[in-house]
């Protein structure tokens, strides 16, 4: 047994505590202090019996939690008193509500929630389905459970190493699986790549120490680049006066380990290791004209790659994120990417959201005010049924469990549909009749429509009508595969039966008429009324779409009629043909959720072209019609009809193409890169998404990713590319991994 010196234990424990408060100090205000050290003895007490498996006494972990919570998240007294008792509860005699008595229900709240958590994976599968959607209830009440819980995890991945391995591969796993794309979701990136490096470095120890010795002897030449690459920018800078920090930290281990997985290269053929970063310290109003002054002076120096310009800036990414991004050629022909952005856009990048607020509500004194605010809107937005407002903690939810949605029947059972069910598809699920016969539901107790997606948690009740029958809309309603093929086989079903009423029709019709019913009468009577197919036009008639009353007319125009139809078809035919050949980079309409080609028309109140930003609006009668967005009728559609609107974008041959790899050798010479170059971009007109090239001992080895539209297109390339000087052999590398 190892003898553990509890007098200088205790003077650790109180070491910590202490740099614990001067770290959550600036955000302190009346009674703050008082709270944490209650809650702080309160912990001290309900653990001291026990020991983490290093040996150190347990408060070493809720105290790191704690200041993991301060420092790198930016949270304030309610989630540090929250981090102290964390494991309170579930480890040790303290109940809940002496938690609630001493500390008031919020904290309370956010306990019981982290207990909760803590349970997700622990059992099997079908209960894993209910835990999950525990954890979504409680997050929605409270995200610094989310928050605490991430402190929580981050502490115990860096202390990994004393667990036994059973214990570290379940943690690990969890932490890929949950933890590192919710802490990207919360825009917590200084803790995701941590996440992910210690991931690696327990999946995969020998590759992650290899990697990490890989980084560290590169470091001085690093460096070096670095410096001589930043010397003139850096002058500039200077002399314009701009106070600022640069950084060149290469990128996440983690991040490097799968790209050299994904593009199945060595270490040294990653290209972009590392980012330089310059960090601008600038007044809020001066923003952005500060780092678009900063971008101009880089590219006066280096060359950048139009295809890699990132500005979030301008528009920030959903979860907060602002930087702007450039891609740059150095003078060692090796593109760089540069970051340029302010101190507060940094501590964004690095702590998320709650540092967003923090600065939003400007001074310190109200910074969990301003937390307090932050996290009261995450909650509306969860608690608002209206989708519009919902994007950032929605998509939060649907990526991180993006592949399924859990329900439930009146009577409490749970149902599992894929993520984008709506009731139709629950409908379905419970019975085919039922579906089939679907008129509507109750969702929560609200009435829905039949195409309400499905959210997690909501109890839902079918309402069904015998008149109700599937027709073809509803195919665009349901997620399910089953829901889908039920829906066609009704269709199919019932159209069958409307072309064996409307042959009938027809025949009647034709014996009044005293026409003798044939073959040949059928399609000339097809062809009058234009149908595709006989059947066509008989389950028209069959459905009333065709008034069988218009039958007669056809027998005195039928001669003329059939003559100038039949020039009339093929003239149709052979312009749509014209069309195909004459355009073939024409701009597709892509439709839905699911972005789908389908039929529509364009509405005549805007008349979109090609390349507007345009919206698709479900009308009674004709099908989807297309709108621009900034149609004068568009606020109206939007706002009262929001279930009938569906997404269009269109896509250009461009986007369609797919991106592929080629590998050019050669012997180096001037203007070989150019002339590749020029090849891809002006001759061919292909759109290059990078280029990587090195010129060691006079061979040109330069790998090249960009977009082909076929593999026809490809061959012609390499075709023109073999044929320039010095070039040896034009390969193409298998492309399937690529983003
Ligand atoms: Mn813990």
């Amino acid at each position: 047994m190892i003898a553990v010196d509890l007098e200088e234990e205790r003077k650790e424990i109180l070491r910590r505590y202490r740099r614990l408060l001067r770290k959550a100090k600036p955000f302190l205000k009346d009674n703050d202090a008082k709270l944490i050290k209650k809650a702080f003895n309160l912990s001290v007490e309900a653990h001291k019996e026990m020991r983490r498996k290093s040996g150190e006494p347990y408060i070493f972990h809720p105290l790191a939690v704690a200041e993991i919570c301060v420092e790198e998240i930016g949270l304030g007294t309610t989630s540090i008193i929250a981090a102290l008792l964390h494991d309170v509860v579930e480890d040790t005699e303290v109940e809940l509500d002496e938690i609630k008595e001493s500390f008031g229900p919020k904290v309370a709240k956010i306990i019981d929630g982290l207990t909760k958590i803590s349970g997700v994976f622990e059992h099997g599968s079908s209960q894993q389905a209910e835990n999950f959607r525990k954890m979504l209830l409680t997050l929605s009440e409270d995200v610094r459970v989310i928050l605490v819980k991430l402190a929580d995890r981050l502490h115990n991945m860096r202390t990994l190493g004393s667990m036994p391995r059973h214990k570290q591969l379940k943690i690990i796993s969890e932490t890929i699986y949950l933890y590192s794309p919710l802490a990207h979701r919360l825009g917590l990136y200084a803790i995701k790549s941590e996440l992910e490096d210690l991931w690696l470095k327990y999946t995969e120890p020998e590759v992650y120490q290899d990697l990490v010795a890989k980084i560290a002897e590169s470091k001085s030449s690093r460096s070096r680049f670095i410096k001589s690459f930043m010397n003139p920018i850096v002058d500039e800078l200077d002399r314009t006066g701009f106070k600022y920090e640069v950084k060149g930290r290469p990128k996440s281990i983690y991040s490097i380990w799968n790209k050299m997985k994904k593009q199945n290269i060595p270490f040294e053929e990653v290209y972009d290791l590392f980012a330089v970063r310059i960090i601008l310290d600038t007044t809020y109003d001066q923003e952005k004209a500060a780092c678009w002054q900063v971008y101009s002076i880089v590219t006066d120096f280096y060359t950048p790659n139009p295809d890699r310009l990132r500005d979030w800036v301008s528009t920030p990414k959903a979860n907060g994120y602002e930087s702007l991004h450039t891609t740059v050629m150095s003078r060692a022909g090796r593109w760089v990417e540069v970051q340029i952005r302010t101190q507060r856009m940094n501590d964004i990048a690095e702590k998320g959201y709650a540092a967003h607020w923090k600065y939003k509500d400007g001074m310190n004194p109200t910074h969990e005010s301003g937390l307090e605010s932050w996290i009261q809107k995450v909650r509306d937005m969860l608690e608002q049924n209206d989708t519009s407002a919902i994007e950032f903690v929605d998509d939060f939810r649907s990526n991180l469990f993006n592949e399924e949605v859990f329900v439930f029947t009146p009577k409490g059972d749970l149902k599992i549909l894929p993520s984008g069910a709506t009731a139709l598809d629950f409908a379905f699920d419970i019975h085919t009749e039922i579906g089939a016969k679907c008129l509507g539901a109750k969702v929560n107790n609200r009435l829905v429509p039949l195409n309400y997606q499905l959210k997690n948690g909501d109890q839902i009740e079918i309402l069904t009508s015998n008149k109700q029958r599937p027709n073809e809309d509803w195919l665009r309603f349901v997620a399910t595969s089953k829901a889908k093929s039920k829906i066609k086989e009704t269709l199919k079903e019932s159209k069958k039966q409307a072309a064996v009423d409307g042959k009938e029709i027809v025949q009647r019709k034709l014996k009044q008429m005293k026409v003798p019913f044939d073959g040949d009468v059928a399609n000339q009577l097809r062809a009058y009324f234009e149908e595709k197919t006989v059947t066509d036009f008989y389950y028209k008639v069959g459905r009333g779409l065709i008034d069988p009353s218009h039958i007669k007319n056809f027998k005195d125009f039928k001669k003329e009629r059939q003559k100038s139809l039949r020039v009339k078809n093929k003239e149709h035919e052979y312009s749509d043909d014209f069309k195909k050949i004459e355009d073939p980079g024409k701009d597709i309409l892509l439709i839905g959720e699911d972005m789908d080609v389908l039929d529509y028309k364009y509405a005549k109140c805007c008349n979109p072209i090609p390349g507007d930003d345009v919206f698709g609006f479900i009308t009674v009668n004709e099908g989807i019609k297309i709108h621009r967005t900034t149609c004068p009728n568009a606020p109206e559609l939007l706002s009262r009809h929001g279930n009938r609107i569906v997404k269009a974008k269109w896509m250009s041959q461009q986007q369609n193409a797919f991106l592929a790899v080629l590998r050019i050798i050669g012997t180096d010479r001037v203007g070989l890169m150019r002339d590749v170059t020029d090849i891809i971009s002006n001759e061919l007109k292909v759109n290059m998404q990078s280029i990587s090239i090195d010129t060691e001992t006079g061979i040109f080895d330069g790998q090249i990713r960009l977009y082909v539209n076929s593999t026809k297109h490809l061959d012609q390339l390499i075709t023109k590319l073999e044929k320039v000087t010095g070039v040896m052999r034009v390969t193409r590398h298998d492309s399937r991994e690529f983003s």
